[in-house]
């Protein structure tokens, strides 16, 4: 009897390990397998122009990208209702439907989106992992294209009247918008400095609201700015409110030093205090500028100090920050991913 039940122990015993040991092998298996799977020709990073631009190349390409959407599906461009310097569309389109058809032509090549966000990533070998929200996914080759956040003054009117109401980000884009009538520009650098230059070319008062009561911009930027007849500076002050009721009719500044409020007529708040590289992930690997943005390696736009590496978009572009330069440099990225894809073959 007792060799009996020691029997029958030692044989559940057995069953328990030889079906722990299956399960844990099945379990490897199917991990390697579906590693395997995962491994991804080319991984976008960024849904906005340079993003698609790049996942309508690759998927032309034969390469059947996978996009990371991000944060922000379709990128900044959505939050426009106009564009009317994107070549090909003689009346504008809004931003929106743009970048909407952006990615029907996109998937109509077979190009796969998944909507998640890029938390950290490990370039440091041939296959590089990256690590998101919900998943991670592995690549022979990235193109991150995550763009630059315009930072904003958070203060009331701002959020409501931004994109088409006459709070905007961006002169070369909205400029031609307020031909004939007064703006403020918000802002004291070299940007804030040449927003309000490009913007004497329409309106008739442009006013400089500056926290300091000198310029941060350069010497000859602030002598062209202030030389400008049309440009009045607001020196120590800030934007306390952004008027309007139903578009912006004025804004209340903010004097820093006496406290003082004074209420200035305006149709138009260009808000110029700077951008926010959407980098900080990549940093541990990629080599960012004094800025924060990703520095590309000599003579090129878009490779940076890793093969296999691309970055496109605003986010390796502090100067132009536009759509038709990030779709530019999308462009780039992908067929430089191919080539580098096809010399691994
Ligand atoms: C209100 C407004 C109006 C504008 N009007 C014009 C105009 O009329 N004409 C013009 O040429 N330009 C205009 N611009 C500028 C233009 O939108 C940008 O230059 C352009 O969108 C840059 O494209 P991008 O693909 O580099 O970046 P973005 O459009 O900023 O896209 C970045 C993408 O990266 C994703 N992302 C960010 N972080 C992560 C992460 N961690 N993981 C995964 N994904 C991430 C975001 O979700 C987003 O999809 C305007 C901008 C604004 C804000």
């Amino acid at each position: 009897m007792e060799t009996e039940a020691e029997a029958i122990k030692f044989m559940a015993c057995a069953g328990v390990f030889l079906f722990l040991f299956c399960f844990k092998k099945n379990v490897f298996v199917i991990e390697f397998f579906s590693k395997m799977n995962e491994l991804e020709k080319v991984v976008i990073v960024g849904s906005g122009c340079a993003g698609l631009t790049a996942a309508i190349y690759t998927s032309r390409a034969a390469l059947s990208p996978l996009v990371i959407g991000g944060p922000q599906p379709g990128g900044q461009l959505t939050m426009t209702n106009e564009v009317e310097n994107f070549p090909g569309f003689p009346n504008g389109i809004n931003g929106f439907e743009l970048m909407a058809n952006m990615r029907l032509q996109a998937e109509h090549f077979g190009t796969r989106f998944v909507d998640d966000e890029v938390k950290d990533v490990d370039f440091g070998e041939d296959t590089k992992k990256i690590v998101c929200e919900r998943n991670t996914y592995l690549s022979q080759a990235v193109i991150v294209a995550t763009g630059a956040s315009p930072k904003l003054l958070g203060v009331r009117g701002e959020k409501e009247f931004f994109g088409g109401k006459g709070v905007s980000i961006c002169a070369t884009c909205d400029g031609s918008f307020y031909r004939g009538k007064d703006v403020a520009v918000v802002g004291g650098g070299d940007t804030a400095c040449e927003e309000a230059l490009f913007l004497t070319n329409f309106c008739t008062k442009v006013y400089l609201i500056h926290r300091r009561d000198t310029l941060r911009a350069s010497k000859p930027m602030r002598e062209r700015t202030l030389g400008n007849g049309k440009i009045i500076p607001i020196w120590d002050s800030i934007v306390d409110e952004i008027i309007g009721p139903e578009k912006v009719s004025g804004i209340r500044v903010e004097n820093v030093k006496n406290r003082s409020k004074t209420e200035i007529a305006c149709s138009g708040v260009f808000i110029a205090v700077g951008h926010t590289p959407n980098t900080q992930q990549f940093a541990k690997y990629l080599h960012l500028d004094d800025d924060g943005y990703f520095h590309r390696k000599k003579d090129s736009f878009v490779e940076t100090n890793i093969e296999g590496i691309f970055v496109a978009g605003d986010c390796a572009d502090k100067t132009y920050r536009q759509a038709i330069t990030s779709a530019g440099t999308g462009a780039m990225a992908a067929i430089l991913a191919e080539k580098y894809i096809c010399r691994k073959i």
